[in-house]
């Protein structure tokens, strides 16, 4: 049991790398740029490592923490720091909408468990349009596929759904030796920020959801055998893509523009 960790001895079913670094935490808290007023939640707070620099920059934070232990720390840890407002409950299946007053959208922070970054990341954006920004420490190799362009074996269906939602930007890279325990990856930091002004006008998003894990899911054949089930030839005529083509190189739009085609006739 090491000292940086005061005691607490990490779990790796949680997921648990906390950040050891300082200078790469303040870099996140610069990028961040937490101001007073701003609705915040930060998800898996664990011994406070980024916590202690958001609440006083903020005076006020709604954090969510999985873990009973950590969870029952922290009040102490961050005594005088501000006004905490802590949930001990699984970020998962949490109701964000709550931290909702007055119209004012949240922004969204956290060093994520790995193990569930993409599923996070999903039901955070089925609340997309009561936050305004997010940023996330995830494993590199996730961070690459979020912000992958088309005709890339890291773009796929993460990419494309990601896209369709937000912008995204990446901020940083974050080396093992970083957190405490060492993660065996490569991390580094991505924000994510929904579009007020979407480029992208699709009529059914769940047949766009459909359309893209299906095109996805075996992703050597061409969409016209991918999508049988789902277009024709002449959907695909009318809006100009030609189906002997893989998913891996139709840009979002194009993803939209099929769906959109599709959408007529489902
Ligand atoms: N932010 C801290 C801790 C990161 S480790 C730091 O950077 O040092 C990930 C944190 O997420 C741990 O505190 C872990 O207990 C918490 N966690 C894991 N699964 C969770 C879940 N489903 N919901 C909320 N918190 C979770």
């Amino acid at each position: 049991m090491t000292d940086s960790l005061q005691g607490h001895k990490a779990r790796k079913r949680f997921g648990q790398n906390f950040l050891q670094d300082d200078t790469i935490i303040q870099r996140i808290i610069q990028l961040f740029a937490p101001q007073v007023g701003q609705n915040v939640v930060e998800i898996g707070p664990g011994l406070g490592a980024i916590t202690k620099y958001l609440l006083p920059a903020l005076k006020k934070l709604h954090v969510v923490e999985l873990d009973r232990d950590l969870a029952a720390r922290l009040p102490t840890t961050l005594a005088g720091l501000g006004e905490l407002d802590l949930h001990q409950a699984d970020a998962l299946g949490f109701d964000y909408r709550q931290f909702v007053q007055d119209g004012q959208k949240l922004r969204v922070i956290g060093n994520l468990p790995y193990n569930i970054s993409t599923p996070l990341i999903f039901h955070l954006l089925s609340h997309a349009d009561t936050i305004s920004d997010m940023a996330f420490m995830l494993q590199k190799e996730v961070v690459d596929r979020l912000g992958a362009e088309p005709d890339t074996a890291d773009y796929g269906r993460l990419s494309v759904m990601v896209q369709y939602r937000c912008q995204v930007d990446w901020l940083l890279a974050v080396p093992p030796e970083s957190f405490n325990p060492a993660p065996k990856v490569q991390s580094a930091v991505v924000r994510l920020t929904p579009w007020i002004n979407s480029p992208y006008q699709c009529v059914n998003e769940s047949l766009l959801q459909q359309v893209v894990s299906t095109a996805f899911n075996q992703r050597r054949k061409t969409l016209r055998n991918c999508l049988k089930n789902m277009a024709t030839e002449e959907d695909f005529a009318a809006v100009g893509i030609d189906s002997g083509l893989r998913a891996e190189v139709l840009s979002v739009q194009q993803f939209v523009q099929l769906t959109n085609q599709l959408s007529r006739h489902v």
